[in-house]
């Protein structure tokens, strides 16, 4: 079975086109949440990402637009972004969005936006990557939520490995091993690099690939001016941070 995974598209349409451009027709599609937030095209987003997309899970951002759970947590740009979707975007998509689940099973892996049980939760270090792996039985678990594609290695003899995967790359997944796999971001990416990011994951010849891909961010920028959405959610596109 082949997959490809997207995560944090966050109404960037261009560059969730761009992604879906390079993706064959016969792999799988899953998206681990967070398609609205921060851009200029929620409703195109959502609707590609139904039309695309095999099954979904919700990310925090999906869960503001819903009925403004979290806002709080939430700084002022990402606060403003999320009271301007909920203005834009169209009940049916809302009632799509309010449907998803938390979580994606398959028998050999686990699907969450940010981390098994607490799915809000950031994955930043070693230390999160291990509660991460024993919240959950999976052998291998995909997420996003902190826009950096990266991944962390359970070594049978207990140790963890981590690596960034900025300018994409490949893991052979070892037997014995499991792994925590940040898939990066779409449509809003803050590892330096502003190409965005997905995975393609083989699961006959147990090997994840990153892969990114360059789009129009002056365009995307320039939608986000012309709909008073916060400069800060354009500037930090051309910077990828
Ligand atoms: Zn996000």
């Amino acid at each position: 079975m082949k997959y490809a995974l997207v995560s944090d598209v966050h109404a960037n349409l261009e560059a969730l086109c761009a992604v879906f451009a390079r993706i064959d027709a016969d792999r799988e599609v899953l998206c681990l949440g967070d398609i609205v937030g921060y851009g200029p095209d929620p409703n195109d987003c959502v609707a590609l990402v139904r039309e695309r997309a095999h099954a979904t899970v919700l990310g925090n951002h999906d869960v503001a637009a819903i009925d403004g759970f979290g806002l709080a947590d939430f700084n002022d740009a990402a606060r403003d972004a999320v009271l301007w979707t909920q203005r834009v975007i169209t009940p049916e998509h809302v009632a799509w969005l309010d449907g998803l689940p938390y979580e994606l099973r398959r028998s050999e892996f686990l699907l969450v936006h940010g981390a098994p049980r607490d799915y809000f939760r950031y994955v930043l270090d070693v230390a999160d990557a291990r509660d991460a792996f024993a919240a959950t039985e999976a052998p291998l678990i995909f997420i996003g939520h902190t826009h950096v594609p990266d991944y962390y290695a359970l070594a049978p003899d207990g140790r963890v490995g981590h690596a960034y995967r900025q300018r994409g790359g490949e893991l052979e997944l070892e037997p014995g091993f499991r792994y925590l796999v940040n898939v990066g971001s779409v449509g809003q990416p803050r590892d330096l690099n502003p190409d965005a990011s997905y995975v393609l994951y083989d699961a006959d010849l147990r090997r994840v690939r990153w892969a990114r891909v360059p789009y129009d961010v002056g365009a995307v920028q320039r939608k986000i001016e012309a709909a008073g959405l916060p400069e800060l959610c354009s500037r930090r596109l051309a910077l990828g941070r």
